[in-house]
C-alpha cells in the first residue's frame, strides 16, 4: 500500500469507469476517501452495496465539495451540465479530470464553468469493455492500457504530475497531445469501428434471407466480433458521434473509398489487390500484440466477461 496520492476523490457518475477507478484506488490505497454522485437512486445504492464509495450524495454540487480530484464520468454530452452544476461548489486548488471518449466537445462543454483557481485536466482512458453500471467495474481494467491526456494551454505543471501519477498507479500508460488530435486519432481507432460493427450487425439484423437463429447459430466467425463492439452502450456512443462529428466523417470518406476498392477488386477478380491489402492489414495486427495491447489467443484474452448492470 501507498500514500494516498488524493485525500478525497469526487467520482460524478458511477458506471463503468468510475467504478473500475474506484476499485483500482480501493486496491492500491490511492485516495483518502471517495465520495460517488450518479444521476439514479438505485446507482447510488449500488454503489454502496457493493462498496466502490465511502460515500454516495444526492447531489453532484454536494459530491465534490472539499474533494481535491473531481472525475466527471458521465456521458460526453451531459459533461457540460454537470460542470454547471459543480462549478461553484470547487474547492480552490482542486483537479478536475474527465474520462469522456470525446475531447474538444468536452472542453468546450466544461471549461465555461471550471473557476480559475481549479486545475481542469481532461482525460480519456483508452479502456472498456461493452458492459455498463456501477457493476460491470473492476480493478485491472486500466493495466498497460493508454491514458491519454489533454492538457489546455495553462494546465498547472504540478496538478498534471499529480493526476498522471494516480492514472499510473491504476496500471495505466499516460500520455498527452491535443485535443483535436486526440479526436482523429480515436475516430481511426475506435470511433469508426464501431460505427461499422454497428451496421454490420444490423445489416445482418435486417438481412430477411437468413433467419436470426441462423444469424446467432452460425456466429463463431468474425460476426461474433462485431456484435460484442455493436453492444455497446447506446448513449455513450450516440453522444460520441454527435460530439467527434466532423474526424468521424472525414475517416468514413475514407473508409468508403477503401471499401469502393475493394468491391471493384472483387468485381474484376484483381487477387493480387486483395492479397496485398490483408497482408498489410495482417501486420497491423501482429504490431498490436507487439505492443501489449492484445494476445494472440483466438479469444483475444478476455476470458469469462464481467456481470452485467441489472
Ligand atoms: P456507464 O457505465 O453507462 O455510466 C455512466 C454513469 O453516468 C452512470 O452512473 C449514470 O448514472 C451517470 N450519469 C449519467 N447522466 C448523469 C447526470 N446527468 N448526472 C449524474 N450522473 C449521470 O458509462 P461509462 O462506460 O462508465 O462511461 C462514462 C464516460 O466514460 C463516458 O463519457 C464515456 O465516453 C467514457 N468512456 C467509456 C468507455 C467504455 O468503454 N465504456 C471507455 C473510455 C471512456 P445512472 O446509472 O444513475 O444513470
Amino acid at each position: 500500500m501507498t500514500e494516498p496520492i488524493y485525500n478525497r476523490v469526487a467520482l460524478i457518475g458511477l458506471g463503468l469507469i468510475a467504478s473500475s477507478m474506484a476499485h483500482a484506488m480501493c486496491a492500491n490505497g490511492l485516495a483518502g476517501e471517495i465520495v460517488g454522485h450518479a444521476q439514479s437512486a438505485e446507482t447510488r445504492a449500488t454503489a454502496l452495496e457493493i462498496g466502490i464509495c465511502d460515500r454516495v450524495c444526492g447531489t453532484a454540487a454536494e459530491a465534490v465539495m472539499g474533494a481535491d480530484l473531481v472525475v466527471l464520468a458521465v456521458p460526453v454530452g451531459v459533461m457540460g451540465d454537470v460542470a454547471a452544476m459543480i462549478g461553484p461548489h470547487l474547492k480552490p486548488g482542486a483537479t478536475v479530470t474527465d474520462v469522456g471518449s470525446v475531447k474538444q466537445a468536452v472542453i468546450d462543454a466544461v471549461s465555461p464553468h471550471i473557476p480559475k483557481a481549479v486545475h481542469f485536466i481532461p482525460g480519456h482512458p483508452m479502456a472498456g469493455t461493452e458492459y455498463s453500471g456501477p457493476r460491470s467495474g473492476f480493478a485491472t481494467l486500466f493495466q498497460n492500457r493508454w491514458w491519454l491526456l489533454t492538457p489546455l494551454p495553462d494546465t498547472d505543471a504540478e496538478a498534471l504530475v499529480k493526476l498522471r501519477s494516480l492514472l499510473e498507479a491504476m496500471g495505466a500508460n499516460v500520455d498527452t497531445m491535443d485535443a483535436p488530435h486526440h479526436d482523429l486519432v480515436l475516430a481511426v481507432v475506435s470511433h469508426t469501428p464501431h460505427l461499422i460493427a454497428y451496421t454490420m450487425v444490423g445489416v445482418a439484423d435486417d438481412l430477411r434471407r437468413v433467419s436470426n437463429s441462423e444469424v446467432i447459430k452460425y456466429s463463431a466467425t468474425g460476426f461474433r466480433d462485431f456484435t460484442r463492439i455493436a453492444a455497446s452502450d447506446p448513449t455513450m456512443w450516440r453522444d460520441v458521434f454527435l460530439s467527434n462529428k466532423e474526424a468521424t466523417l472525414d475517416i468514413l470518406g475514407r473508409f468508403t473509398e477503401e471499401l469502393f476498392a475493394l468491391q471493384r477488386a472483387i468485381r474484376l477478380g484483381d487477387g493480387a489487390h486483395l492479397h496485398d491489402y490483408f497482408t498489410r492489414t495482417r501486420a497491423i495486427r501482429r504490431g498490436i500484440i507487439e505492443a501489449g495491447q492484445d494476445t494472440a489467443a483466438p479469444d483475444f484474452g478476455r476470458g469469462a466477461p464481467p456481470a452485467t448492470k441489472a
